[in-house]
């Protein structure tokens, strides 16, 4: 029976140490987050935020916007931001309305104050094999969770299911330069568990519940899971067969209590550093 990769305790571990280091501080990391529209789940997961960082002792600033503003009142308020020195960290909460350019706006957020690492500076840096100022956070959480549990990533065979911008493609790059043999699918991927199968570590981040079956994975792999899915029953599941994968992998995450967890501590713990880097500590 397989481990359990426990997002909710690691991320408990590294989250009660950095509220140690910000007790000191006398002045605190500041978090900025945008919100654009009334989107349902992207409140619920700008609340998430908020909730997180007041908990930690960082300030942390919502600032909602209407569905229909004009594109230039946003990237506005975004050098407003990029100004503002009680701001550490800037956080445009996606998706954004169809009229709005995402990509104009997460250029015009400073690589600097970056907090989410979209800036194609930051990407670019992680992509030529260097340091962005921050990394991404579900990728920066699940190479974290890995770690912990003395998951070591070189000369391993990593299968990503998923190439987005948010986990699947700066994933593959970190684990790249961890000098993983890393193969990215995507829905146009040809014989999936032929691919899946060879991996050491296999990580699904598709959004497709029941996607991962046991036969789809190698006896032994470490399986992680990103997938936040509702099943027919309105519970959230991810993308992998739970109850048949944990039969035949050496561990595997949860979903709740792997990935996501990470993926918010990450997030407060690059409010942090970017605070540092701003203030040079
Ligand atoms: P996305 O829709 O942008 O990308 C999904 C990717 O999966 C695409 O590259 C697509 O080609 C691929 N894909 C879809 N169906 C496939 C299939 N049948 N076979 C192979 N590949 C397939 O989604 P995203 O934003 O990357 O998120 C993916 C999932 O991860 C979602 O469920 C999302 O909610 C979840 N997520 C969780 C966290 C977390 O912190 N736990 C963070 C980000 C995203």
């Amino acid at each position: 029976m397989a481990k359990l990769l426990d997002g909710k305790i690691v991320s408990k571990e590294i989250l009660d140490n950095l509220a140690d280091e910000i007790l000191f501080l006398d002045k605190k990391p500041c978090l900025a987050v945008i919100i654009v529209g009334e989107d349902p789940a992207s409140k619920i997961y700008v609340n998430l935020k908020k909730k997180k960082a007041l908990e930690l002792g960082i300030n942390s600033i919502v600032i909602e916007m209407p569905s229909n503003i004009a594109p230039a009142q946003l990237l506005n308020k975004i050098d407003e931001l990029n100004k503002d020195e009680k701001v550490n960290g800037i956080l445009v909460q996606l998706p954004l309305p169809k009229h709005i350019n995402k990509d104009l706006v997460l250029e015009k957020i400073c690589p600097t104050k970056d907090v989410d690492c979209f800036h194609p500076y930051n990407i670019g840096k992680i992509a030529t094999g260097n340091k962005p100022y921050v990394y991404p956070c579900t990728p920066k959480g699940i190479i974290r969770l890995l770690e912990y549990y003395d998951i070591k990533l070189e000369g391993k065979n990593v299968v990503i299911v998923g190439r987005s911008n948010i986990v699947g493609r700066p994933l593959s790059q970190m684990m790249l330069n961890e000098n993983a043999t890393v193969t990215v699918c995507h829905s146009r991927t040809k014989k999936l568990s032929e691919i899946t199968k060879q991996a050491d570590i296999l990580v699904s981040a598709a959004g497709k519940s029941g996607l991962i079956k046991k036969d789809m994975v190698k006896e032994g792999a470490v399986v992680v899971d990103v997938g936040m899915n509702r099943n027919e029953n309105g519970k959230l599941c991810g993308d992998v067969d739970f109850e048949e994968v944990e039969t035949i992998a050496s561990y595997i995450t949860p979903v709740p209590g792997g990935v996501g967890p990470m993926t918010i501590c990450s997030l407060m713990v690059n409010t942090y550093d970017l605070f540092n880097l701003q203030n040079r500590i």
